[in-house]
């Protein structure tokens, strides 16, 4: 049996029906009602459906954001990171790391910290303290030090 088949098959029938409806010019309103709340309601029960079947299928999340991957590799991994969080955790760096990178004098991220300047960006957890290092995010180097006061990074 192919349950998948038969929810796509219902979906295309009921969007056919709702085609076949709209080519009839009508002011007739329980048309109009049917149309809204019975076939494009049935049409969006049949979609969500589909989406659980198919997550079934492929039940992989990402460890660290719990999002799912849709695109499903073919060797089983024991640990799923995403790809967004694969590109965004490189992008954090020590101040001693990135200073140098933007063209900030060594200690620049330090003093701007103490004089709250960057209190928004702790807040959103793009700064925050590890041991005795303090830890930056990308995107507050571009965010800050770029669109606000010109810093450019090197290369
Ligand atoms: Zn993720």
């Amino acid at each position: 049996m192919d349950i998948i088949g038969d929810v796509k098959r219902n979906i295309t029938s009921l969007e056919k029906l709702k085609d076949a409806l709209d080519q009839i010019d009508s002011d007739n309103v329980d048309l109009e009602m049917f149309k809204k709340y019975t076939i494009e309601r049935s049409i969006a029960d049949y979609n969500q459906k589909l989406e659980k079947m198919t997550y079934k299928k492929f039940p992989h999340r990402c460890e660290l954001c719990q999002q799912w991957i849709e695109e499903l590799e073919p060797e089983q991994k024991s640990i799923m990171i995403c790809q967004t969080c694969r590109v965004n955790l490189p992008k954090t760096m020590t101040t001693n790391e990135i200073e140098p990178l933007w063209g900030l004098h060594v200690g620049k991220i330090k003093q701007d910290i103490d004089n709250h300047l960057l209190d928004d960006f702790i807040d959103a957890g793009l700064i925050w303290k590890s041991g005795r290092y303090w830890l930056i995010h990308e995107l507050v180097m571009q965010k800050h030090y770029e669109r606000k006061l010109g810093y450019k990074r090197g290369s």
